[in-house]
């Protein structure tokens, strides 16, 4: 009969098991499936099984709200026992991701009615959903002006300023800092990388806003859930009108299966997923560096070692760095177009100036499946060793 197994992009065959040698790495996006293998682990704690008459309401109980409080208080727990964010004092939003989220703090932060619209930025290399996303929306509360470094100086004499901070940053890793100062100027910390998985956690964050998502943090990206926290009271009040409009809330149906996870996760005070994020992503990083030891054609960017509180024991303290993304340069003056090259060796990821950076740079997702993750070695490793070749 036919063959019943559906295979793997990089398999054919009867029975999946012929490796196709035309098949390229898959570095691109930052699904998050390095999560995967502890989800598998725990498959029946994390189950999920909704009856049909189950949570059918437009609200959780008191008519009034959109958020299951019993989600609140496990995130607030969780914070607290990863110790990477302070919640106390600060209103809790969800979103349907992360993605949401952000532009609702745009929208919080922007002037109403204003002449003048609040003016967005980031530092580059910055994620490219920041600039997208808010020019997409074209409001007239506010408007992207690109990189932080050209409002440095400029803070007191303009109108309001909206900085994004990603800290660790999507794509170089570095626990960015605000960049820009003063009365004028707010920021929206994106926090989706500061997990344990990725980063030390040198102390808690106690920003006026900062955003989560459990993509980064459970690895269900699928799921679109994110959340908020929150100093201000107006600030909050806005994004909820925001969420009102936008979706009234993040579905039940999700939260519930938030819900699901983090207490798998807050069960053992955070240690085994944790402990296995650590492992594979310095695993990876291991091999990464080691395949690239050889090479004075492609470089990785430096980390410098962060304490981290969780473990409570400085990381990796020799060649110290992790990150979710290798961001890679590509050193030979010739190869002014990183990506083209990685690409023309079956490996796929991102260039620089999807980053608003420079295309000598591309950025390779390593928190992909194991599979993934192993032809992406094995193909730069290729790389590499033609390099030596020629020398
Ligand atoms: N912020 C950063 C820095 C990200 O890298 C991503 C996803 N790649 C997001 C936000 C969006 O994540 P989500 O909407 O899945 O929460």
């Amino acid at each position: 009969g036919r063959p019943i197994c559906e295979c793997n992009t990089c398999y054919g065959g009867p029975d999946c098991s012929l490796f196709l040698p035309s098949c390229a790495a898959d570095a691109d996006r930052g699904d998050p499936l390095f999560l995967e293998p502890f989800w598998k682990q725990h498959a029946e704690s994390s189950a999920v099984l909704v009856a049909g008459w189950h949570r059918m309401s437009y609200s959780f109980g008191d008519q009034t709200t959109f958020l299951s409080r019993e989600l609140e208080s496990l995130l607030r727990k969780l914070h607290s026992l990863v110790g990477n964010a302070i919640t106390d004092g600060k209103y809790i939003m969800f979103g349907a991701g992360s993605t949401q989220l952000l532009n609702a703090a745009v929208h919080a932060l922007s002037p109403h009615n204003s002449s003048l619209p609040a003016t967005v930025a980031a530092s580059i290399p910055y994620f490219a959903l920041y600039q997208m996303q808010t020019e997409f929306f074209n409001s007239a509360d506010y408007s992207f002006q690109g990189d932080t470094m050209q409002w440095k100086n400029t803070t007191n004499t303009t109108g309001d300023i909206i900085e994004f901070v990603t800290a660790p940053n999507n794509p170089d890793g570095q626990l960015n800092e605000a960049v820009l100062h003063g009365p004028n100027v707010k920021t929206i910390h994106d926090r989706a990388y500061y997990w344990p998985h990725f980063t030390g956690i040198p102390s808690p964050a106690d920003d006026d806003l900062s955003i989560f998502t459990i993509s980064k943090l459970t690895g269900h990206a699928g799921s679109r859930f994110g959340w908020a926290l929150i100093r201000n009271e107006e600030v909050y009040k806005r994004m909820n009108t925001y969420l009102q409009l936008n979706t009234m809330g993040v579905s039940r149906d999700t939260q519930l299966r938030a819900l699901k996870l983090l207490k798998v996760l807050v069960k053992d005070g955070g240690r085994e997923i944790f402990e296995f994020g650590y492992k594979t992503m310095s695993k990876r990083w291991d091999k990464l560096r080691k395949t690239l030891s050889m090479s004075t054609r492609f470089s990785l960017q430096k980390i410098p070692p962060e304490n981290c509180t969780f473990f409570q024991k400085v990381r990796d303290p020799t060649p110290a760095f992790m990150a979710a993304y290798a961001w890679v340069r590509c050193e030979r003056e010739e190869d002014r177009n990183c990506i083209e090259i990685l690409k023309a060796a079956k490996i796929l990821g991102r260039g620089g100036s999807v980053f608003h950076d420079n295309n000598r740079y591309a950025r390779l997702s390593l928190i992909r499946s194991d599979d993934d993750f192993a032809l992406l070695i094995s193909r730069l490793g290729r790389l590499v060793s033609q390099e030596e070749g020629a020398k």
